[in-house]
């Protein structure tokens, strides 16, 4: 029996390793102390209006301060917390904390804008979703309009009668709904229209081959289109080249996002910035 036993908990330990490397295994470990441990923060990425440049929104993206390992990218470690059910704990301490954030921004007297916060599939999925985003805006007393939730196009589309009375409930609430990642999950506009959005995100990829590739100009142009008959803001993501915005410019997107302007910042970094801006404006005066 003892033979026995020990051969099948090799091979479930092998089954496991032979899916995961020894490496992610052992952040697979620590994440779950992550949250307690406080290792978890938050950066800030503006997104800003094409035409006047001026500041519209901030998209809040999870950064993991890891011990050992330093800052681990969301890439990494979001896939690991989405497999393990993690994400919807995690989900809410991000949801909290953007929108805590949010709040101390306008209580020192910047102007109001909106803070995106990123959903995973699992977590828009999570029965109390809605609940949880009430709770919060409540205990945060935020405004709702000030909140702003990114859901990416196969999230969306996966279960669309799910998707829509979920978003039903979110909008009725008075919170705004994006696309994220437009362009990349194989749907189409159409399929998305029953939806209640206010936002659609182009995709990084396309923003990124705009230069390279004359046929991704029109597919964004197509896009921008669409959207704008849609009632949506177009933000374009990733804009890192000054030929990239033109072009943006040229077909009327609405907002930008991307390393030209800013990259991510922490929550210091953001609160200098804006406070840059407001005294511009006083010596402006
Ligand atoms: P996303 O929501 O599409 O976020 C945009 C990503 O593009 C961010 O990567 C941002 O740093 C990056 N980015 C922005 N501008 C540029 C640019 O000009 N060039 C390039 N190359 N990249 C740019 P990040 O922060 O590494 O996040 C990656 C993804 O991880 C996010 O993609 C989002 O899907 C996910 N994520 C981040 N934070 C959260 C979170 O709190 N919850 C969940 N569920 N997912 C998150
Ligand atoms: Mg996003
Ligand atoms: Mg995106
Ligand atoms: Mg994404």
């Amino acid at each position: 029996y003892a033979k026995d036993e020990g051969r099948n908990n090799y091979q479930f330990y092998r089954k496991s390793l032979s899916t995961k490397t020894p490496e992610l295994l052992s952040l697979d470990k620590s994440l779950r102390h992550a949250l307690e441990r406080d290792e978890f923060l938050l950066y800030y990425q503006p997104r800003v209006n094409i035409i006047t440049e001026e500041i519209t929104g901030m998209e809040a993206l999870l950064r993991w301060y890891h011990p050992e390992m330093g800052i681990v990218a969301p890439s990494v470690f979001i896939p690991l917390a989405e497999a393990s059910g993690l994400i919807i704990p995690i989900g809410e301490w991000v949801l909290k904390q953007a929108c805590v954030q949010n709040k101390v921004w306008q209580n020192a007297g910047f102007p109001p804008m909106t803070v995106a916060v990123n959903l995973s599939p699992k977590q828009f999925r999570q029965p109390k979703l809605v609940e949880t985003v009430a709770g919060i805006l409540e205990a945060t007393d935020l405004d709702p309009q000030y909140l702003e939730l990114e859901i990416t196009e196969t999230t969306a589309i996966q279960d669309i009668e799910f998707t829509t009375s979920v978003l039903k409930d979110l909008e009725a609430m008075g919170v705004l709904i994006s696309i994220d990642d437009f362009g990349t999950g194989h749907s189409s506009l159409h399929r998305l229209q029953v939806l209640p959005l206010h936002n659609l995100k182009i995709d990084k990829s396309f923003v990124s081959e705009l230069t390279t590739d004359d046929k991704v100009a029109h597919i964004i142009k197509a896009i921008v289109d669409l959207g704008r008959s849609l009632g949506l803001r177009l933000i374009a993501e990733g804009v890192e080249k000054p030929e990239e915005l033109n072009f943006l410019r040229s077909i009327h997107c609405d907002d930008v996002q991307g390393y030209l302007f800013y990259k991510p910042l922490s929550v210091q970094q953001a609160t200098e910035l804006m406070a840059s801006k407001i005294n511009g404006k006083i010596s402006d005066l």
